[in-house]
């Protein structure tokens, strides 16, 4: 007998984007199917046990607000509760080469204004006009995703348009700002895993101005809290979500979505097909050829993915306070001069630059280390080598780390995890994308990415919405909602 189901829009991965937009669709209505290939949800984010921790990758914690719309109420309208605190510092940066400076950046964008100018009074004219563009690419970014038209994002932020054509460098070198001023305002790189030479200048200026207006949201029992409250709500609207359960292909029907085949053997039908896979995957693997123009596949394959991500965490039989560490999330870079710091990244022999975030959970103290490499690391680590890649790996990091904080952890670990690519790779079953979504360099600009797409011809009713769709990085929980809406209207009209 053939096993078939009918619904108005299947959602495939249960990472953070495509939950959020469930619960969202379920939330208007609609009947909708989760289908998750692995046991449980978070796909990136997913947490691990080890022994009494409970470890959950994510370095930064979740900005508390992203294009205007504030995290505790988006769970609040879909539902989902968890309780959280917004941290106060938002971050300090250690530059360790010469005589070594530190830097604190507290939360707030005009006290995280101040803050660049008491470090560095002589650039507050530069700088003025460098926090004016932030703002505008903002705001044009903003207009661009709730879909104002070509025309009007140019009228409108013409400076923004501008600026999307260059790196964060150029930025800067043309208004002229001091080294000390951009030494400051830079160090978020690190997040973005291009160096200021290389990164897309509106791509930083959207990432620097959500954590620094709204804050890191921490959910008190960890990151993954998140994903459960999503999928709870989801169940209570009525959601049907499937795990262990893989889509192994979408059909479409004359260039729109119309069913997806699922390993437990069903045909399931839905005018409108949601996935946070990255579309690099899912255009290569879960489509047939004939399916999709060729323009629209060509793109997909010729985008580049952002940077591998190595993190360790560290459970500690002992507070921060017993260690003598200050608990602010530090941002450790050797050098602000990011030729020589390209070079030695491309080397897993040398830890160059390093996140480092104490966290309290649950009456636990859990220390992530994470360092960022620019070369694809799924060739450095393979199955055969794995546990000795990583365990290498974790040794480098608590070297570094000892060393630039002059305190000894070694004897007070009792818990370990090393988050690797290969870790993702087999988690969240593709190898094709990267956790921090597609490269941000000015080709990868949301604004140019946004035009380059529409000027392509992709299926109707078929959408990524997760990191690797139009807003890389932390986009996946904010956008993916209404992003998903969007599209199931598009389709009903
Ligand atoms: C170390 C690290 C730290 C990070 N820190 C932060 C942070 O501090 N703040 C932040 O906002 N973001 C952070 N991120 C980024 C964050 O993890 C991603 O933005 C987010 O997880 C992406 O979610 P997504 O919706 O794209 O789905 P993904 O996480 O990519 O999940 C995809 C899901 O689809 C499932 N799947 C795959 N194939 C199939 C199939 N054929 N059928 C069914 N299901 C399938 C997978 O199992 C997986 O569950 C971090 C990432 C890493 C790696």
């Amino acid at each position: 007998m053939k096993k078939e189901s009918k619904y108005d829009l299947i959602i495939i991965g249960a990472g953070s984007g495509s939950l959020a937009a469930a619960v969202k669709c379920a939330t208007e209505g609609k009947k909708v199917l989760l289908v998750e290939s692995g046991n449980k949800v978070g796909g990136y984010n997913a947490a691990v046990r080890a022994g009494r921790y409970l470890f959950d990758p994510d370095f930064k914690g979740i900005p508390a607000e992203f294009l205007g719309v504030r995290l505790e109420d988006r769970l609040k309208e879909l539902g989902a509760d968890v309780p959280y605190t917004v941290n106060e510092i938002v971050l300090r940066l250690l530059v360790t080469d010469g005589m070594p400076r530190e830097y604190i950046l507290p939360v707030g964008f005009e006290a995280f204004k101040n803050k660049v100018n008491d470090y560095c009074p002589e650039s507050e004219e530069s700088t003025s006009k460098f926090f004016a563009l932030v703002e505008q690419t903002v705001e044009g970014v903003k207009a661009l995703v709730y879909g104002a038209t070509r025309e009007k994002i140019k009228k409108d932020y013409p400076d923004y348009v501008r600026a999307s054509a260059y790196t964060l460098d150029e930025v800067e070198e043309t208004l002229d700002m001091p080294l000390r001023a951009r030494e400051v305002i830079n160090g978020f790189w690190f997040y973005l895993g291009l160096t200021p030479d290389k990164l897309d200048f509106a791509t930083y200026a959207l990432y620097l101005y959500t954590y620094v207006s709204g804050g890191v949201f921490k959910p008190d029992l960890g990151r993954i809290d998140v994903d459960y409250a999503y999928l709870k709500a989801f169940r209570e609207k009525g959601g049907v979500a499937l795990f262990n359960t893989s889509v192994e292909k979408i059909i479409l029907k004359d260039g729109r979505a119309y069913a997806v085949v699922t390993d437990d053997g069903f045909i399931n039908y839905a005018p409108e097909i949601i996935t946070d896979l990255p579309d690099v995957e899912v255009y290569n693997s879960l489509l047939t050829l004939d399916s999709v123009a060729e323009n629209a596949r060509r793109i997909i394959n010729t985008e580049k993915h952002a940077a591998s991500v190595v993190t360790l965490c560290l459970g500690l039989d002992r507070s921060f306070d017993e260690l003598g560490l200050d608990v602010a999330p530090t941002v450790v870079l050797p050098s602000s001069d990011y030729s020589s710091l390209n070079d030695r990244r491309k080397d897993w022999r040398d830890i160059t630059a390093m996140s480092v975030e104490p966290r309290e959970e649950g009456g636990k103290y859990i220390l992530k280390l994470t360092a960022v490499y620019e070369e694809d690391t799924l060739t450095c680590i393979t199955i055969d080598n794995k546990k000795k890649q990583e365990a290498a790996i974790a040794e480098r990091l608590i070297k570094r780390f000892e060393k630039v904080f002059g305190i000894s952890i070694r004897k007070n670990i009792d818990g370990y995890v090393v988050f690797s690519p290969l870790h993702y790779a087999h988690t969240v079953s593709e190898y094709g994308g990267s956790p921090l979504g597609l490269e941000p360099t000015s080709q990868n600009s949301v604004y140019v990415r946004w035009n380059r797409r529409k000027l392509a011809d992709y299926p109707v009713g078929l959408e990524c919405v997760g990191v690797n769709g139009l807003i890389n990085c932390f986009g996946a929980d904010y956008l993916s909602a209404p992003m998903a809406m969007n599209a199931f209207w598009r389709v009903e009209k």
